[in-house]
């Protein structure tokens, strides 16, 4: 057994050298991709002294008794006349200012007559978002690496970069091995089980910005084993299965992983749940193999596959855990491997228990907040001790 660490960075040196082709998008459709470049702005943001009220432009000065009102300026459009004293520009949010002022009165302060307009006082607020100060021209937007959600796209694009180069967008072919596992209720038979890996995996990696190629099921042979790795390892970059990782009678995946001429780099991990996870690959594909118990299969892709998926587009995926207080105590028997314990956060950011029956309990993952480890060696610990906690809120981002 290796340790989880040990284990990252073989999945680091092995991928690290490993990258997906590079492709032009459009910024609008490229969420959940990777910038493979630094971005810079083309634009000095705002591009122009703007106002950030509706409202009045007056320039330097003492303040007025009462100003004649020279034009009306409306968002998207310019101002003609330059603020002489007494003067003002009515202005609307957005709009450029005219020369020469000083700051923008909010219209709510305002009372107009005819041409002619008064405050009931002038704060000394400007009002005026000034040319370059959310970013300038050059500026860094976002850094190679990135990955893209909605603010990431929308800085981009509102920094005027509209066409970006990303990775491609790794495929990937997802394997359920086993003779227990059916897709149709219909067919529940006595010793069969609904397959939810299958589901699980192809909607973490959708979620994830990746593209299902295949998401089949397959039988405990090793013929059928090499047969369907074969024709996935054919159109895909990186290749889940789940199950018959373990050592038993009917375990072949080890097996057929090297039969396709795959090498493995590790097969057992000191993690709990998670221990028979083995990753492999080849010059220029990916392959986990997960366990097949539910909750390790969601877990290990967290934190296996997420963090290949960075690795090929040429960056890193490191998930985020913070330390929070125990709120019970805590005791196991066998201590060996490193284990993640899925658990609730209370209102005062206690970790509590939850009914959790093990790796295979995938219901209980319904009601976790996120895991909180136990490091390996340790059997117990206390009520109000502080440990590492990885929540699973969106997705460990
Ligand atoms: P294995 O590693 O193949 O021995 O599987 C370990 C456990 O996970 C067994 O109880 C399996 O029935 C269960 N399991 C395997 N594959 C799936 C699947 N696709 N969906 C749900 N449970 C599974
Ligand atoms: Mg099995």
């Amino acid at each position: 057994m290796i340790l989880r660490d040990e284990a990252f960075a073989i999945v680091d040196e092995t991928l690290g050298v490993m990258r997906l082709p590079h492709e032009q998008v459009k910024t609008q459709a490229a969420l959940m991709r990777r910038i493979v470049r630094d971005q810079h702005s083309r634009l000095d943001i705002p591009a122009f002294d703007r106002s950030a009220m509706d409202g009045f432009a007056i320039p330097a000065g003492d303040a007025c008794e009462r100003y004649r009102v020279l034009e009306t300026v409306p968002a998207g459009t310019t101002p003609t006349k330059t603020l002489l004293p007494g003067t003002a520009t009515k202005i609307m949010t957005g709009a450029a200012v005219p020369e020469g002022t000083a700051r923008v009165v909010m219209v709510e302060l305002a009372e107009e007559s005819g041409t002619e307009v008064t405050f009931q006082r002038i704060p000394d607020t400007t009002n005026i978002c000034s040319t370059g100060e959310d970013m300038a021209r050059g500026d860094l937007v976002l850094a190679a690496g990135t990955l893209l959600g909605p603010l990431e796209i929308a800085s981009l694009v509102s920094a005027g970069i509209t066409e970006i180069p990303v990775g491609r967008t790794p495929r990937v072919a997802i394997l359920s091995t086993g003779d227990e596992l059916v897709d149709d209720p219909g067919l529940l038979t006595p010793g069969k089980i609904m397959n939810s890996n299958g589901p699980l995996l192809r909607c973490l990696c959708q979620r994830s910005g990746l593209e299902v190629v295949r998401c089949e099921k397959v039988a405990d042979t090793l013929e059928a084993t090499v047969s369907a790795l074969t024709a996935c390892l054919a159109e895909a970059d990186i290749l889940i299965l789940s199950g018959g990782v373990s050592v038993g009678e009917f375990d072949f995946v080890p097996q057929a992983l090297k039969r396709v001429g795959l090498t493995i780099h590790f097969d057992r991990l000191a993690v709990q749940p998670g221990k028979p996870t083995t990753f492999a690959s080849s010059r220029e594909k990916t392959v986990f193999g997960l366990p097949g118990n539910p909750v390790a299969v969601y877990l290990m892709f967290h934190l296996f596959v997420l963090r290949a998926v960075a690795l090929l587009a040429g960056t890193r995926h490191e998930v985020c855990y913070r330390t929070a207080a125990l709120g019970f105590d805590y005791s196991r028997k066998n201590a060996g491997r490193l284990a993640y314990v899925p658990c609730q956060l209370d209102r005062d950011g206690a970790i509590q228990r939850i009914n959790y029956h093990g790796s295979g309990h995938l219901l209980a993952l319904h009601r976790a907040d996120g895991f909180f480890l136990v490091p390996q060696g340790g059997a117990k610990l206390s009520q109000g001790e502080r440990v590492e906690f990885l929540s699973m809120r969106s997705g460990f981002e």
